[in-house]
């Protein structure tokens, strides 16, 4: 039985103010909750993260990493760096920085490694398009993004990292994934997996979470599909009660 999973994608919204009284609210209503927790919050605030999520069972990530090490790279963030403060996860290849910054398969494939080997468990995002969706491509689309990862790191990296599947056209839009279409995907997620040589135990282990546009009114009905084990979370997550009220249906 794998455990639920319901993590916070913050992006770039927040504020001392606000992540604080956020924080303070999901403390308070985690008490009773089954599923793992954690929040994504912008760079800047992973301190402050770390010191209000401090003797919780909340954990947190960031949303992106740097693929090198260290050096001469103004304006990035590294891996080692997200260690340092005590993450547990990063997200890797979500579709707005694909889309937005031109992020490949391939980069995204090296931040998943890279992350990995810091110790870091990558959520790696995948999901397709609108146009991929209508012309009949996602499954093609999905196995690409997989495989960039596959080739680098090998089936067996999956077994420390979570995959999030999110359809580009869900997300943000109040278009969520029917809980049938979403299962459908994440069924053949695990499938690419189990047919690799020595994927089968790790297919069944794998964490895979469905996001866009989930909801507290959408939750339940998507988070008890056989293959969806909890969700990432944008707009949601930003209000406690509506958090809390989707962490409450995994
Ligand atoms: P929304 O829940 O706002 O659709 O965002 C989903 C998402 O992108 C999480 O990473």
């Amino acid at each position: 039985m794998r455990q639920k999973l319901v993590a916070g994608n913050w992006k770039m919204n927040g504020s001392m103010q606000a992540n604080q009284q956020l924080l303070e609210n999901l403390k308070q209503g985690v008490t009773h909750i089954q599923a793992e927790i954690a929040v994504c919050p912008p760079f800047p605030y992973l301190l402050q993260v770390k010191e209000l999520l401090k003797n919780t069972a909340i954990r947190y990530g960031a949303q992106n990493v740097s693929h090198e090490s260290d050096g001469a790279f103004t304006g990035e963030v590294s891996a080692a760096m997200l260690v340092d403060l005590a993450c547990t996860y990063v997200l890797v290849g979500h579709s707005e920085r694909r889309t937005l910054y031109a992020e490949t398969d391939e980069g995204v494939a090296e931040k998943f490694v890279v992350a990995q080997r810091a110790g870091l468990i990558p959520i790696l995002c995948v999901g397709e398009s609108l146009t991929e969706r209508e012309s009949g491509d996602t499954e093609k689309v999905v196995e690409r993004q997989l495989n960039a990862v596959l080739t680098v790191a090998g089936v067996g990296a999956f077994s420390k990292s979570v995959i999030a599947y999110e359809p580009v056209w869900a997300i943000g839009t109040g278009k969520t994934a029917s809980a049938e279409q979403a299962q459908a995907v994440h069924t053949f997620i695990r499938q690419h997996l189990a047919k690799q040589p020595q994927g089968t135990a790790v297919a069944q282990t794998v964490q895979i979470l469905y996001g866009g546009s989930v909801k507290a009114n959408n939750a339940t009905e998507l988070f008890a599909m056989p293959d969806i084990d909890g969700g990432l979370i944008g707009g949601a997550s930003l209000k406690a009660d509506d958090f809390l009220a989707i962490c409450q249906a995994a």
